[in-house]
């Protein structure tokens, strides 16, 4: 079993969503199109970034169908561009496939395979199966033809073996130059699919790798490197998104060159959600620019930013698992991911009332100097959670929205003349205000009803507003960052012609909230568990939290826009 069984609530994993990936997979199995091997894929990521969501639903695939199947999954670095790879983005991928659920069979980098691709270079040489090209970038570029029309040999298409194995030898020994010799594999520069057209599978580099340091000065192109790994993993079925589809007979071209493990590749749709870029160059770009406190800002939609935005790992598999596995590139609501969170989340949350913008409420009537303590649920949903003493004083505070001088129409909460219930604990009527000298409410008098205690109503007469609330005396503060959405588009790419997806950021996607009262069970919080503050949101606290200062996200408001979405689509 792949998933984890850590956290304390199974999520059932969704098998009734299409997926066309688990049917091929069960008809090989059926036909035993691999023998007795098992079903064997690989999560491949390059180091070049942080996860993002696209990921999840990628790397849910490959581990989660693995395991339906009783297969295994490696995770494999795809490291062969050495000037964008970074320990950096190793540790953080392994950490991020942990932290959704997973642990691989084996760990792999491509670099492993330098020595093993190299030789097969050298077999495909020998079989006159691949050359030295001497042209430039651009020239091979002139040389490469169009969608509608062929392309040209290179002038050194046919050198003989020899040369070929001499100058090839040489690249590797570091003779050359960057960018002086590329070598191709000779297929047919007629080819309708570009990809065919003799495409480049070594190209010289004096750069140092994260891993191989400077042992190598050649370093294959992706199209040479992942088909052959996954060979070599014999991975059965390498599954990958829509852009490859193109080069899958690329990836089949060398493997039946080579006559080695047949693995197939099987692309299937990348997630797209609105308000979101997943892409890892505009990230990092982001993050270079600092449009983002780094790639675990809480609004990134990197797999270290939701966790720290209060995310739930079940949450997001149960998201990914939803959507299935289609041939059609889509673009998911990113409201459906938030309504899965809050399912989640809403099973999970500890609860605690919290004040965000604090106004005082004096109950004159209750006694001064007094304690009361109510009883309350820590997690209506999960009776395991038990209950917790939550005390009432005659000073609270009530958030400030909860409180107008002149109630505007429908406005139902507490205004002068006007009952409410204070929750779990009592009935109370406003009847007087302070102001400060520029003319501010500063503190709502009330009297409250003893005979409403628990929040009930004593002879039946209706409230029709419940608040939340925190005694005054028995309060810490915190900060509470109020995330929004990173984009304010929902499409970011769509800007004006010679504008830039940042014109779409969201100039209000941080709101910080400094002096939240929040009730005394809270400080108890611990970084990675989920908070609901009542009638607010989901919150979590932020590893910037010290003993001196606690700082809360808000991972989700309470009110759930894509339910509505689906209220009205169903109406
Ligand atoms: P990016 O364009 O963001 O750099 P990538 O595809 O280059 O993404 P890789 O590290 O090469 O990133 O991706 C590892 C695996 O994750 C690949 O199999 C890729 O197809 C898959 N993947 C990447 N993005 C998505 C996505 N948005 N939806 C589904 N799968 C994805
Ligand atoms: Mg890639």
């Amino acid at each position: 079993m792949a998933v984890h069984t850590d956290s304390h609530v199974e999520t059932p994993e969704i098998h009734s969503t299409p997926n066309f990936l688990r049917d091929m997979i069960a008809e090989d199995v059926r036909l035993k199109r691999y023998g007795n091997a098992v079903v064997q894929t690989r999560f491949p990521p390059e180091p070049n970034g942080y996860l993002h969501i696209g990921h999840a639903k990628a790397i849910c695939l490959d581990f989660g169908l693995a395991d339906e199947f009783g297969g295994k999954t490696n995770l494999r670095f795809d490291d062969t561009n050495p000037e964008k790879e970074e320990q950096e983005y190793v540790d953080s991928i392994q950490n991020d496939v942990r932290w959704l659920g997973f642990d691989w069979e084996r760990l792999c980098y491509a670099s492993d395979y330098f020595g093993q691709l190299y030789e097969w270079a050298i077999q495909l040489l020998r079989a006159g199966k691949a050359y030295v090209d001497d042209l430039s970038a651009d020239e091979i570029r002139q040389h490469r033809g169009t969608l509608t029309e062929p392309g040209r040999d290179s002038p050194y298409r046919n050198r003989a073996v020899e040369e070929n194995l001499d100058l090839f030898t040489r690249m590797k020994a570091g003779e050359f130059p960057d960018g002086s010799r590329v070598l191709r594999a000779k297929i047919d520069m007629a080819s309708p699919n570009i990809n065919m057209r003799d495409p480049i599978m070594y190209r010289i580099l004096h750069a140092e790798h994260h891993r191989t340091g400077n042992e190598w000065c050649i370093y294959p192109m992706y199209d040479y490197a992942h088909g052959q790994s996954d060979s070599i993993e014999n991975v059965t079925h390498s599954m990958c998104t829509l852009e490859f589809a193109d080069h899958r007979p690329l990836y089949r071209w060398f493997i039946e060159q080579l006559g080695i493990f047949p693995s197939q590749q099987i692309e299937f749709d990348r997630l797209n959600l609105t308000y979101t870029l997943l892409s890892k160059r505009k990230l990092l770009q982001l993050v270079q620019e600092g449009r983002v406190n780094g790639w675990d800002d809480p609004r990134m939609p990197t797999l270290s930013g939701f966790r720290r935005r209060g995310f739930t790992p079940e949450g997001i598999r149960s998201f990914v698992t939803s959507l299935g596995a289609t041939r059609t590139n889509g673009i998911i609501d990113f409201e459906m991911l938030e309504h899965l969170q809050r399912d989640d989340l809403n099973k999970r949350a500890t609860r605690g009332m919290a004040v965000l913008r604090p106004l005082k409420l004096v109950i004159d009537n209750f006694p001064e100097g007094q304690t009361e303590y109510v009883e309350v649920a820590n997690n209506p949903e999960d009776p395991a959670a038990g209950t917790r003493q939550v005390p009432f004083s005659r000073e609270l505070y009530i958030e400030r929205e909860d409180f107008r001088e002149v109630p505007p129409p429908k406005y139902y909460r507490l205004s002068p003349g006007k009952e409410v219930r204070l929750r779990n604990a009592y009935f109370v009527t406003a009847h007087s205000l302070v102001k400060d000298a520029v003319g501010s409410v500063v503190e709502v008098h009330c009297t409250y009803d003893p005979a409403s205690r628990g929040g009930n109503s004593p002879d039946g007469r209706k409230v029709k507003s419940t608040m939340h609330w925190v005694s005054a005396a028995h309060t810490i503060s915190a900060e509470v960052r109020l995330y929004d959405k990173l984009f304010s588009n929902p499409n970011p790419l769509h800007v004006p012609e010679g504008g830039s997806f940042l014109d779409n950021l969201n100039p209000n996607s941080l709101e910080v909230v400094s002096h939240a009262k929040l009730e005394l069970s809270l400080a108890e919080a611990k970084v990675g568990a989920p908070y609901q503050f009542e009638r607010v949101g989901y919150f979590c606290l932020d590893p910037d939290s010290t003993a001196e200062k606690l700082v809360f996200n808000r991972t989700l408001a309470l009110k759930d826009t894509w339910a509505r979405i689906e209220k009205k689509a169903g109406a």
